[in-house]
């Protein structure tokens, strides 16, 4: 009895770069968290991020069930389709993983994007808006739905690709890692806004440099949230990631948006259809990096629930 009223779960959240981890303990219904440890990746290469994983394992010991966010494309079994940023990070499963090294647990993998999208509306659920989406913006651009009180899977798990929202046509579109050409985090992402700042140091004139270039990839997601409004019909839009949070920094009055998110909200309300603009709210995400590990554990709580 008393071991119900107290579980833990293991939650990783596997990026490009480094492995988040934590522990979260239930209690009852409510979830708490440790505090997170960043393990950085020196190789790409998917022994290493086992190697890694394995180690963080050994370190928890005692938990029940596992909370897996991680970079790429996840199957509705929690099977690892592809992730580009990892040499030979496909068709894995960190279920059989977990078994080899001993732990038959239940195991829940979510895409990175989808992951973040559970937390944050979890984190907003008092305010009963049952149909949300939420961008994630940082090297590139990923991101999920709520529908009807839902996390959106899909039919295969693929759901809310919403970096490959293709925005641009003809010459000016610009390839994307899909190998299609136009998707907006071709020009909307951490990296092509880098691209188009070219700042090397940090004085006045740069910071106006880097201030525009954040507008105007700012301005190319307002399209891809308008397409998401239109076609999802949400209370609420909320945008997070690296840039978002690097933009709040740029902000100009105090706790107001910066020069990225202002853009992206306007033109996202210009891009939309009158009655679905008016009704979707948009914001900023509450977790900040924090978002992704948080679903990786609201997703295993599930499988754990009676
Ligand atoms: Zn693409």
């Amino acid at each position: 009895m008393l071991k119900d009223m107290n579980r833990r779960i293991l939650a990783i959240d596997i990026g490009g770069s480094s492995v988040k981890a934590c522990q979260a303990i239930v209690r009852d219904s409510a979830m708490s968290w440790d505090s997170i440890s960043t393990h950085p990746l020196t190789t790409a290469s998917i022994d290493a991020l086992r190697q890694l994983v394995s180690k963080i394992a050994e370190t928890h010991r005692e938990f029940d069930a596992v909370g897996i966010s991680t970079a790429g494309t996840v199957d509705l079994n929690g099977q690892v389709i592809r992730a580009g940023a990892f040499d030979g990070y496909e068709m894995f499963s960190w279920r059989d993983e977990f078994a080899h090294m001993g732990l038959n647990l239940p195991v829940a993998v979510l895409n990175d994007g989808q992951a973040a999208t559970l937390a944050e509306f979890d984190a907003r659920a008092e305010r009963r808006r049952q149909n949300t989406v939420h961008f994630v913006v940082g090297t590139g651009v990923g991101g999920g739905a709520v529908v009807d009180g839902k996390l959106l899977r899909g039919e295969t798990g693929y759901a809310g690709a919403l970096g490959h929202i293709k925005i641009i046509s003809g010459p000016e579109a610009l390839e994307c890692g899909c190998r299609g050409h136009g998707c907006v985090q071709t020009v909307a992402s951490a990296r092509a806004v880098v691209a188009a700042s070219s700042i090397s140091s940090l004085d006045d004139r740069e910071i106006i440099a880097l201030r525009a270039a954040m507008a105007e990839g700012g301005r190319w997601l307002g399209r891809a949230i308008g397409s998401a409004i239109n076609a999802f019909n949400p209370g609420l839009v909320t945008i997070g990631g690296g840039l978002i949070e690097a933009d709040k920094a740029l902000s100009q009055d105090d706790g107001g948006f910066g020069p990225y998110t202002s853009a992206a909200f306007a033109e996202a309300k210009r891009s939309s259809l009158g009655a679905s603009g008016k009704v979707a709210s948009l914001t900023t995400g509450v977790l900040g990096n924090e978002a992704g590990i948080r679903g990786a554990s609201l997703a295993a709580l599930k499988l754990i629930q009676i």
